[in-house]
């Protein structure tokens, strides 16, 4: 597995990132010793590099992998925090429940804006005093839009940038793909470093993943690409796609690709939760219930968190 040398952090990661979005409550919720026997195969093929965050829910998954493991591990964390306080607090329990020493990354999730870093200069400050004092080796930010993208260029505090990038710009808020593509290369040339998230556009390229793992690497821009993964066989086949190009047919028998959704059950009580959170605009409180736009939908599943019925599902 190829491996890169992250030029402002120094961390070195693989090219391949275990996203672990696809293991907690907000997708397939799986037992803590099946989504950490996932990982763990991950570890044993050669990827050091997993992507969790506090509200995904898979830190319980990851700690499960890493018990006993010898080898380097860079786990990145995120967080929605705003205040000093309350970040402290935040990477403090991810350290707990993952039962590690130290994370590689720790990003502010989601940023849109300048205002929006703004609203975060405490969370921010902690950060820089927990990189300071070797708790964190590095500080990132999340981005959806190339807005938020932009917002961080010029701040030297943040060294990693993990934006949104597929092959047809499946989930970009507010702008295109070349919009984005034209501020990841400003954070570049800037000297962050990067990693992709959501090369499958959620799911959406799962038919396609070598072609849409290329696109990636054709950029030449980032350092590592997340892939969300939920059992052993997905990550054999994402590890020979990376290694080899291709899916050895031996692999490609054991995976059933199946498309996922976001279902909603019928005991939504139209609360407008999920709307608010949603930043695609996909899915909308409706006569009865919530209804999703499955175009616009990247399964991210962020409004079944904010979900008070627990009506909203990524199967
Ligand atoms: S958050 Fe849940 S209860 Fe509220 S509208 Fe959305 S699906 Fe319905
Ligand atoms: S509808 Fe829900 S799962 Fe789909 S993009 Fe919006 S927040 Fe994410």
């Amino acid at each position: 597995m190829k491996i890169s040398k992250m030029s402002k952090s120094g961390l070195e990661v693989t090219e391949l990132c275990y996203g672990t979005l696809t293991l907690g409550v907000l997708q397939a919720n799986l037992p803590t010793e099946d989504g950490a026997k996932a990982i763990r195969k991950a570890l044993e093929l050669g990827v050091n590099f997993i992507d969790t965050a506090q509200r995904y829910d898979s830190y319980r998954h990851v700690g499960e992998a890493l018990k006993g493991w010898k080898g380097d591990v860079i786990v990145a964390s995120k967080s929605f925090e705003k205040t000093y306080d309350g970040m402290k607090n935040t990477v403090i329990e991810a350290l707990q429940m993952m039962n590690i020493e130290r994370i590689g990354i720790f990003h502010l999730h989601l940023i849109t804006s300048k205002q929006d870093l703004q609203s975060r200069e405490g969370a921010l400050k902690c950060l820089v005093d927990l990189r300071r004092d070797g708790v964190i080796g590095a500080i990132g930010v999340s981005a959806h839009s190339a807005e938020g993208v932009m917002a961080v260029v010029d701040c030297d505090d943040i060294d990693v940038v993990f934006p949104i990038v597929n092959m047809k710009g499946f989930g970009i808020v507010s702008g295109t793909l070349d919009d984005m593509l034209n501020a990841v290369k400003v954070a570049k040339s800037k000297g962050k470093d990067l990693y992709a998230m959501k090369p499958l556009g959620g799911g959406h390229f799962i038919r396609q993943i070598p072609e849409a793992i290329s696109f990636i690497r054709s950029l030449g821009i980032f350092d590592s690409i997340s892939v969300g993964m939920k059992t052993p066989d997905e990550v054999e086949m994402n590890v020979s796609i990376f290694e080899k190009g291709y899916v050895p047919e031996e692999i490609a028998r054991k995976i059933k690709i199946t498309k996922k959704r976001l279902i909603v059950y019928d005991s939504c009580k139209r609360c407008g939760n999920c709307e608010e959170t949603c930043d695609q605009g996909a899915i909308k409180v409706g006569e009865k219930k919530a209804v999703v736009d499955h175009e616009k939908c990247i399964l991210c599943g962020y409004c079944a968190s904010q979900c008070p019925v627990f009506a909203l599902r990524v199967i």
